[in-house]
């Protein structure tokens, strides 16, 4: 079954709220979203280490605007201007799963 954002928005003043077809729901920390950004200006696309320092995100990081992609991936635009990052939804379940905490259904 693909996994399909079916809610995205804020959950507190430092987590998001994402919500998934398979009944999923979960908070995640806005800093770890961000410190995970999927674009050529955080990770290093061949080796996929980082490049940004979790250290240099502000501790009050937020979105200003999430944009569906297609129907594939989301777009967050980010308090610090930085909205490169095109999070697919695989990646963003995967991010949910390791970074965020399960809410209860
Ligand atoms: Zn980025």
């Amino acid at each position: 079954m693909n996994v399909t954002p079916t809610q995205i928005g804020p959950y507190s003043s430092t987590e998001m709220l994402v919500s998934w077809n398979t009944g999923e729901k979960y908070a995640v920390p806005y800093i770890e979203l961000r410190y995970y950004c999927p674009c050529a200006s955080c990770v290093d696309e061949h080796t996929g280490e980082r490049t940004i320092q979790r250290t240099s995100i502000s501790p009050d990081i937020r979105p200003t605007d999430v944009q569906l992609v297609g129907r594939y991936a989301v777009q967050i635009y980010w308090s610090d201007q930085h909205s490169t990052g095109m999070y697919h939804y695989d990646r963003l379940h995967e991010l949910c799963r390791k970074q965020g905490r399960a809410l209860a259904q």
